[in-house]
């Protein structure tokens, strides 16, 4: 058997569709951020990140930065163990107090990543409740998609952010079995919201319970920065809120929070909290410190909320269609494979602007796109250079303008 033939077969076919991903090779400079020096055989070149998930810079913020030093300095590089045997640090306790409270909850549990938090929490419940149904967003992330599989609990997927179908769905279902009404608040592709408040009302009225991913609006949204769900006042109604130490906080690690009973539950039975290494604890001295900025500083969030408005305008204004929708997550729709990393070749090579062409599987054939991520440290200057590169393109490539 030729297993590199059998390999090599799959990675062409993808590089024929145009979804074969090749990686940007960075080196991010502490200080400068959005700039990094982007590597390319022997030669390195400046370039502007317009697509990272560090989406207010928290991973170069001086408080995280020396909350890292000291905790390195003071309890060497790994945590030494799993959670159980030796791993635990008094760093992973101290951040695991402060997601409990950022969310008002009265337990959390960390995880090493998002991915992992939802694929172990949803897996452990999903598995141990008995007869249990779960309701899945059919826009939910891969890792809660696969924590589900692994449950083998009864999967209902319910239109995107569409209550009536979730409640449609949750009233078929026999009233004395356990259900998890899972979803996301902010959607990371199409950066819509849900409607938490109303999904919350149909799941009390079936006695399910609710199962909330916050990935991608914890630090960013609520006064606190507790997410979507803090800023709608409605984060004691959801059951369950997971969300990730890597994008807005800039750190790495994951987690959920809930109940005292619930988070005892996934930690006395996930496979995938209980068997691996606990994160070094200078990651959770760095997420604790990040998350506690936060809480108390509105600063980032203005400005990320005012540099999200200043591009959506200048956009708009040079006839850029973007979809429109209430978050800081402005996708630009290039609707085909090829062309759309096409387009980001060009940005990187004749303009040191990066942008990675989100193509299938992360979304839908036909709906690729150009995911833009404004932060608060993009500056006037490099906004202009942005839409003008894009402006440039639109007219070479002749891609279809958005009619004001
Ligand atoms: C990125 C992401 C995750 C995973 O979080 P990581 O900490 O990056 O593993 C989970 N859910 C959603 C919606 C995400 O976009």
């Amino acid at each position: 058997m030729d297993y590199d033939a059998l390999f090599q077969d799959q990675l062409d076919q993808l590089k024929e569709e145009g979804n074969y991903r090749l990686f940007a090779d960075l080196e991010r400079r502490c200080g400068s951020f959005p700039k990094a020096d982007n590597h390319v055989g022997d030669e390195q070149r400046e370039v502007t990140i317009w697509c990272s998930n560090d989406y207010l810079g928290m991973g170069q913020h001086p408080k995280v930065i020396a909350a890292m030093h000291e905790a390195l300095d003071h309890c060497g590089a790994g945590a030494g163990g799993t959670r159980n045997i030796s791993g635990t640090n008094h760093y992973h306790v101290k951040l695991e107090n402060e997601l409990a409270d950022l969310h008002g909850k009265e337990a959390a549990l960390l995880f090493t990543s998002g991915y992992v938090s939802n694929w172990a929490a949803l897996s452990t419940l999903g598995s141990r409740l008995k007869d249990c149904v779960i309701l899945s967003d059919s826009m939910n992330h891969a890792s809660m998609i696969e924590g589900i599989r692994h449950s083998r609990a009864d999967k209902v997927i319910w239109n995107h952010n569409d209550v009536a179908d979730l409640e449609r769905k949750l009233a078929a279902i026999e009233p004395h079995r356990p259900k998890i009404v899972a979803f996301e608040s902010v959607y990371s592709m199409d950066g819509d919201i849900a409607p938490i408040e109303a999904i919350c009302d149909v799941a009390d009225k079936y006695g399910a319970m609710t199962y909330l991913d916050e990935v991608h609006a914890v630090g960013l949204y609520g006064p606190r920065g507790g997410g979507i769900s803090e800023r709608d006042g409605v984060a004691d109604r959801v059951t369950l809120i997971e969300g990730t130490l890597g994008k807005a906080f800039g750190v790495v690690g994951g987690y959920i929070t809930g109940s005292a009973a619930l988070v005892d539950f996934v930690r006395s039975f996930a496979s995938g909290f209980i068997f691996t290494t606990a994160l070094p604890p200078a990651v959770a001295a760095g997420a604790t410190a990040s998350i506690r900025h936060l809480k108390e500083s509105e600063f980032e969030r203005a400005r990320h909320r005012s540099a999200v408005a200043k591009l959506r305008a200048r956009l708009d204004a040079a006839g850029i269609p973007h979809l429109d929708n209430p978050s800081h997550i402005v996708p630009v729709m290039i609707k085909d494979p090829v062309k759309c990393r096409m387009i980001s070749d060009i940005l990187l090579d004749s303009y040191g602007i990066y942008i990675q062409p989100i193509n299938y599987p992360t979304v839908a054939k036909g709906t690729e796109r150009l995911r833009i991520t404004p932060s608060p440290m993009h500056t006037d200057a490099d906004l202009d250079h942005l839409v003008h590169a894009l402006n440039d393109l639109w007219s070479q490539c002749a891609l279809a303008r958005a009619v004001a």
